[in-house]
């Protein structure tokens, strides 16, 4: 079962972001010849590819947000597996579904809101650490050096990293 049009199954006036989180592709096949139906997974179901695209974008807009949508957008098309605009802006609206952003294990957690959400963390202290790959310094949150997987904050390279300075600055 696929929801096909949105205004049949949920209120786009109070539908909740996380009821639309983007939990995974779906695929399913129609008759042979025909391409299939490209569908997102969330709480409330299975979705067609474009009306979960339409749905977020009109909650960002009903929630003064789609500035945190462009701001993705733009931070998407950096990424080497993105090669078109719509792939950037797909992108971007999962990762908003999700609210990556508030994530404090996402690896650009800490240069994405500097640039886009500065509020958000100018008062938040970070680890300064270091890998064996650059050994240069570079910041961390906690919850990135506690994760399973860490990266070199210069390089972004999966690497052990080793805390050189935790201490509060006054
Ligand atoms: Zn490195």
């Amino acid at each position: 079962m696929i929801i096909f049009d949105i205004n049949d199954l949920f209120d786009l006036a109070s539908v909740p972001l996380s009821q639309l989180k983007h939990r995974g592709g779906t695929f399913h096949s129609t008759k042979i010849g025909e391409r299939g139906r490209v569908g997102v997974q969330t709480a409330i179901g299975d979705i067609l590819d474009n009306v979960w695209r339409e749905a977020v974008e009109h909650v960002a807009l009903r929630d003064y947000e789609s500035w945190l949508v462009d701001a993705l957008e733009e931070w998407s098309t950096k990424l080497a597996f993105i090669s078109s605009r719509g792939e950037a802006r797909k992108y971007a609206l999962e990762l908003y579904s999700s609210r990556i952003f508030d994530n404090k294990q996402w690896v650009d957690y800490i240069e994405f809101n500097r640039k886009y959400r500065p509020d958000v963390v100018k008062d938040e202290r970070f680890l300064t650490v270091m890998a064996e790959c650059c050994r240069k310094p570079g910041e961390m949150t906690r919850e990135q050096y506690e994760a399973a997987y860490t990266t070199c904050p210069i390089c972004g390279r999966s690497a052990e990293v080793t805390i050189i300075n935790n201490e509060i600055k006054e």
